[in-house]
């Protein structure tokens, strides 16, 4: 970096990552294409994309395919991303399960396992079998040709230090100051590692791959065992000056309300996640309610699970119904707040809980307009994550996607 003019460097190393990421998408997206049709639809230069084209061809990021067979004009050169660059691993320790995943390049799934891990589970075996998991995920990827473990993302439900990857607090895990990324390192030593909250990770799938795909600031909230959050702008999460930031699930709603896993009382995330919703189903039929769901449990609350309240809903049970449009109305609220503070273009709801999108959406909504200001109500829309449970992954994919191809191009 030249000592006369830090900001000018910084500037174009930033406009370089942004130009590399606007032909990254349109390569996933439009492939094959040639380099005109490329500047053609980024409104990029055609000296600009010939030399961020000729750096990814020289790192086997992007290779050529042949010529187009169009019969106006000569026929240019197609271009592809390469899938066996390589292959990227995702990660997921949620409250009870462990996810992974193995892409090749173009993001491409090669393989996925989940395995549910019971209360009984202590941290360190959590851990060790979510290593003996990517283990088995890397040696697939090296199966299929992809000898290159390009980078490993881990999403976990709490506070992340991202400098250096420890875990500092997840109050629904019970887990505290575990070194996370420095686990990770000494097992995969020469492996570039992220560790993320998940629901910035899950953020930055739908972002890349699915939902949030083209909008300029996204709002998401996954509703799960806990509620989390992400903001993204323009492609990058709005991360706070430590790294912390959008834990929307620990704002104060109810000012004496249920106690929270963080301490506090009346927490978002005590009215609307997973635990809340099952709460006030069993507090209904204590009252004397009926519902067909304490038939189904026959009366032992902790087989309730969510498509079964899902199920009763379908069949218009009353306290299945009533309990489901509470935590929506809840999610209004908080949503209709963020909308204020945040004017985004989108809400994405993602979560265990998108699964009931169905009886949530239409109450959130009503809330929303009845509760946000009409400019910014106006100009948000709100829809459900197309990865749903898979999005903490895709998110891992698209940080380990986006952190190779801008260090391969800085270095150059
Ligand atoms: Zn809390």
């Amino acid at each position: 970096m030249s000592e006369r003019s830090p900001t000018r460097t910084g500037d174009q190393a930033l406009v370089r990552e942004i130009n590399l990421s606007l032909i990254m998408n349109h390569l996933r997206d439009h492939a094959p294409v040639s380099r005109a049709a490329l500047a053609e639809m980024t409104g990029l230069n055609k000296s600009t994309v010939s030399s961020i084209i000729r750096e990814l061809i020289e790192g086997r990021f992007v290779y050529e395919i042949g010529l187009s067979s169009s019969s106006i004009g000569r026929p240019s050169t197609l271009l592809e991303l390469n899938p066996s660059a390589g292959h990227i691993i995702g990660l997921e320790i949620d409250v009870d399960s462990i996810s992974v995943t193995c892409a090749n390049f173009a993001a491409e799934m090669i393989c996925q396992q989940k395995e549910l891990t019971g209360s009984d589970l202590n941290q360190a075996a959590v851990l060790a079998r979510a290593l003996a998991m990517v283990e088995e995920a890397a040696r697939l990827g090296q199966r299929k040709q992809l000898n290159r473990l390009l980078g490993l993302a881990l999403g976990v439900p709490g506070l992340v230090d991202h400098e250096t990857g420890m875990l500092l607090f997840a109050p629904n895990l019970g887990w505290e100051n575990v070194p996370l990324g420095d686990i990770l390192r000494r097992r995969f030593p020469n492996t570039p590692i992220f560790v993320d909250n998940e629901a910035n990770l899950a953020a930055l799938g739908e972002c890349f791959y699915g939902a949030a795909r083209g909008y300029d600031t996204v709002l998401y909230i996954s509703a799960g065992i806990g509620l989390g959050g992400a903001i993204v702008s323009q492609g990058h999460l709005f991360k706070g000056k430590l790294g912390y930031a959008s834990e929307f699930g620990h704002m104060t709603l109810e000012v004496d309300g249920e106690p929270c896993n963080c301490g506090n009382r009346g927490c978002w995330e005590t009215l609307v996640s997973q635990p809340a919703l099952f709460r006030q189903i069993r507090r209904a039929v204590e009252r004397g309610e009926k519902s067909v769901l304490s038939d189904w449990v026959a009366q032992d609350w902790s087989r309730l699970t969510l498509p079964m309240v899902l199920d009763a809903a379908q069949r218009s049970d009353t306290v299945a119904r009533a309990a489901l449009e509470r935590v929506g109305f809840y999610l209004g609220i908080g949503i209709a707040s963020l909308v204020n503070a945040l004017n985004p273009d989108l809400v994405v709801l993602g979560g265990m809980l998108s699964l009931a999108g169905d009886f949530l959406l239409p109450v959130v909504e009503a809330e929303l307009h009845r509760r946000a200001l009409r400019w910014t109500a106006e100009a948000v829309r709100l829809v459900l994550a197309r990865h749903g449970a898979d999005a903490c992954l895709m998110g891992g994919i698209a940080v380990v996607h986006q952190s190779i191809l801008s260090q391969s191009v800085a270095a150059r």
